[in-house]
């Protein structure tokens, strides 16, 4: 499975970028002005201002719109169609992390952002432009996933997103490109052997992430105290400073920490399961089901392996199935 081989370097990437976004970012990491929710409470919808919101119907998160026949040839988009658009402005606009190691980080050799949800960014550029590199990149903070696509500032958002059923009433997303899990991130020298050995344990998530509210949720007398960080990168940074104990957060996004980090380990078992997909505008189904076509020819010409064992390592399992509504 996943194998991590990232040279310690990286833990001053964290620090470098972990706190706040980069000069030249075209749009703001996190949006200081939102409060944080308190754990437990939902993460998703369209934003992480604690207003209530009415209840979230049931819904399956991994069944998406079906592709509509054969991909049309790169260069050669329907007339009327999201694709077109995106065509004539000559880019995709992808919004993702820039500090998520092995998913979406900014290389400090040649300051691109890269990773396994980029390269799903640059499949669909692909696709449209017959040009992986027709992409753009926003930096968004995880709070603000949902709220970039509702502003149509971005066509589709790859950040290691959780497609759940709140989420999916704001926004439509692709079928399932990965299967992640949450865990936690402790010490080497921890003895626990599970987050439900956390009680009182203070243990970092970032905002807007459907870890946080998990970390509300744990079965444990005390309970964990939730801290709420930015992003994950402030989080590594905490936990090194010893400002909190733990970090929990999808196994994924563990593996990239627990790479620059000699002195951290990953413990338990998945105590959620987190189908990630991309996030797209309810006003372009066309573009979902096109997005779902080109993931499709992923999985079945190799392309979804290769990109999983450049980035993860190792044998690529299965991808996910397509499900379909
Ligand atoms: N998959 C999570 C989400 O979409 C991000 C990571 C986390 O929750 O910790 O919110």
């Amino acid at each position: 499975m996943m194998r991590t081989r990232l040279a310690p370097i990286a833990v001053v990437v964290a620090l470098l970028f972990g706190a706040a976004g980069c000069a030249g970012d075209s749009s703001p990491r996190y949006d200081a002005a939102s409060p944080t929710p308190k754990p437990g409470a939902s993460a998703g919808g369209a934003d992480s201002s604690g207003t209530s919101k009415p209840a979230v119907p049931s819904c399956n998160p991994r069944a998406s719109l079906r592709p509509t026949g054969a991909l049309p040839a790169p260069g050669q988009m329907p007339a009327g169609t999201w694709m077109a658009e995106i065509k004539k402005r000559g880019r995709v606009i992808l919004g993702t992390s820039q500090d998520t190691l092995l998913f979406s980080s900014r290389n400090p050799f040649n300051g691109k952002v890269e990773g396994f949800d980029v390269d799903m960014g640059r499949m669909v550029a692909q696709a449209i432009f017959g040009d992986p590199n027709k992409l753009q990149i926003k930096v968004i903070g995880y709070d603000q996933r949902v709220n970039a696509v509702l502003k149509g500032d971005v066509d589709l958002v790859a950040d290691t997103m959780t497609v759940n059923c709140a989420r999916k009433v704001d926004v439509d997303f692709s079928s399932i490109y990965y299967d992640a899990g949450q865990k936690v991130l402790v010490k080497k020298d921890s003895t626990a052997k599970s987050i439900e050995e956390m009680g009182g344990k203070r243990i970092c998530a970032a905002t807007g992430s459907t870890s946080y509210d998990n970390i509300g949720k744990v079965n444990s007398n005390p309970p964990p105290i939730a801290v709420a960080k930015p992003s994950f990168g402030d989080c590594l940074v905490a936990f090194q400073q010893n400002e909190v104990d733990a970090i929990s957060t999808d196994d994924t996004i563990l593996a990239g920490m627990e790479a620059q980090d000699p002195y951290a380990k990953v413990i338990g078992n998945r105590i959620t399961q987190e189908p990630y997909g991309m996030a797209i505008s309810k006003q372009h189904p066309e573009f979902t089901r096109f997005v779902n076509a080109v993931l499709e020819k992923s999985r079945q010409d190799g392309t979804w392996a290769k990109t999983y064992e450049r980035w993860l390592g190792g044998k690529a399992p299965q991808p996910p199935a397509a499900q379909y509504q």
